[in-house]
């Protein structure tokens, strides 16, 4: 039975490279009929957020990448879900591993490590280690008397894991292929704090295996734990229970330069987090996706395809069948790149795709707030006719905003190319001619009208930008006609009739 968890820390807002991480488990886990379980891993209250854990659970809701178990999801079998309810658990492991001779007491006070690492610095041995570990207070260089004196004097300790000398460790990855480690390049890495409670590598593996985890799908950035991951399942006793690893390509900055960071999204002008964030300062408040106005499928789509490659020409998928053919094996090595016109790209085919009742629910919150009409039916024949011409959510009332307000500017560059003395007559011509039509019909309004043009020997080139300047002030928008009768007759004949005067002024 599969079993993946996204495990993040409660440090900030997650970042879209997280939420990709989510998306990869939660597609396996679908796939393969398994359980989805988010693990809170707040082992470093150094850097714990306030809001953080809710942000990830909010996030994940609003992206439609529910988890199965864990932390807002639901209870599960394997709780509690957040690292810092665990402590006993992890205590009792790391006791297990004293005796089993893989991990050991250290009592070196900070001034010392830091003594240590100085006298390192042109070294290319690992600070703590099987090379430096004799010369330093632990339980390997002290007899055992000391080190129980110490113990029961209470001298504060850390417990380190103890990497044995001249072995390799290999790391069977789903999309490396094998990674061997040399452990004498590998540090003896603290298991358990001074305080008691333990570090990210202990917890993290101690809960991967009593929630049963069978794929380890994760950021890049820990590989290089994972030679000591594996050593650290040894070591318990659990190798056959290891899970298997899958450890995903960095997201890249658009530039290709090295990793998109938080500060990148500022940087660039564009959103790194799934939705938005509030912090203590303005400085440290981000837009997401969501307040940039993106749907959440198509984020999903584009993240999906920072990384994997389907192998065939398609790009927009559901998540469903993103589900259907997702495979690991088709996840690159190498790094994406963060290009945020094809997630607009993704955005718009979304939005031309989106059903106009669901698009008008969406806006309706948005109308009310400016105070434009709402009725259910209009704003679904506005969206109809506008949905292809909108990046993001928010352009239909921005773009758009003359389907519910009079025109704000007129294209004056086009008017001074298009705008002669005779329009005039032509423009009160032709309010005349669809004053008796029936605007019902667009595709019947427009035939009457090329119809009409045709006998008043009326060019389309130069009736056609001027209709679109009255009705919209600019030469782009929707087809004419189908913004006429979104518009209505009343609306329609009134832009047009004010307008001719309105282009007067203007030139
Ligand atoms: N807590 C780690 C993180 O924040 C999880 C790493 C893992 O999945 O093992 O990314």
């Amino acid at each position: 039975m599969v079993r993946v968890r996204f495990a993040p820390s409660p440090t900030g807002p997650l970042h879209i490279g997280g939420v990709r991480t989510a998306l990869y488990n939660y597609l396996l886990a679908k796939q393969l009929g398994g359980t989805f379980i988010l693990r809170i891993e707040d082992t470093d209250q150094n850097r714990f957020v306030e809001g953080a854990e809710a942000y990830i659970v909010e996030a994940l809701k609003w992206c439609g990448i529910e988890p199965t178990e864990g932390i807002g999801f639901g209870d599960g079998a394997y709780g509690p879900y957040r690292q810092s309810e665990r402590n006993a658990i992890y205590r009792k492991y790391a006791a297990q591993l004293i005796d089993a001779g893989a991990a050991y007491y250290a009592f070196d006070t900070p001034a010392e490590l830091e003594a240590m690492r100085e006298r390192l610095k042109n070294e290319s041995v690992q600070s703590y280690s099987s090379s430096t570990r004799g010369s330093m207070k632990n339980s390997l260089s002290w007899s055992e008397q000391e080190t129980r004196k110490a113990l029961s004097s209470g001298t504060p300790y850390i417990v380190r894991l103890k990497i044995p000398e001249n072995k390799e460790v290999k790391v069977e990855d789903l999309i490396r292929g094998e990674v061997i480690f040399q452990t004498n390049d590998l540090d003896d890495k603290v298991l358990m704090k001074a305080d008691g409670t333990p570090t990210y590598h202990l917890a993290n593996i101690v809960d991967d295996y009593l929630m049963r985890i069978t794929h380890v799908i994760r950021g890049e950035e820990w590989l290089p734990s994972a030679g000591h991951h594996v050593l650290l399942y040894e070591a318990l006793g659990w190798s056959e229970a290891m899970p298997k690893f899958a450890h995903l390509p960095l997201i890249l900055r658009p530039d290709g330069k090295g990793k998109l960071s938080k500060r990148d999204g500022v940087k660039f002008g564009f959103p790194v987090f799934p939705i938005g964030w509030k912090g203590a300062t303005p400085e440290t408040s981000f837009e997401g996706f969501r307040e940039a106005g993106f749907e959440p499928q198509a984020v999903l789509n584009f993240l999906a395809l920072l990384g994997w490659n389907p192998g065939t020409e398609q790009e927009i998928f559901s998540l469903d069948e993103m589900v259907q053919i997702f495979s690991l094996s088709k996840i690159n090595k190498s790094g994406a790149r963060f290009d945020y016109d094809k997630a607009k790209w993704f955005n718009q085919k979304y939005l031309a795709a989106a059903d106009p009742a669901a698009l008008a629910r969406q806006i309706l919150p948005l109308a009310q707030e400016k105070g434009y009409r709402t009725e259910e039916e209009y704003l679904i024949k506005f969206v109809s006719v506008f949905k292809d011409r909108a990046i993001v959510i928010n352009d239909f009332l921005e773009k758009g905003y003359y389907f519910f307000e009079d025109v704000k500017t007129y294209d004056q560059p086009n008017l001074l190319k298009k705008w002669k003395p005779e329009n005039k007559l032509t423009f009160r011509h032709f309010v005349a001619f669809i004053e008796v039509q029936n605007f019902d019909n667009p595709v019947e309004l427009e035939t009457l009208t090329k119809g009409w043009m045709h006998d008043n020997e009326v060019k389309p080139g130069d009736l056609f930008p001027l209709l679109r300047i009255a009705l919209t002030g600019s030469v782009q928008g929707p087809a004419i006609f189908e913004m006429m009768h979104v518009f209505g007759k009343e609306a329609s004949i009134q832009r047009l009739s004010s307008a001719p005067a309105k282009f007067d002024n203007l030139l």
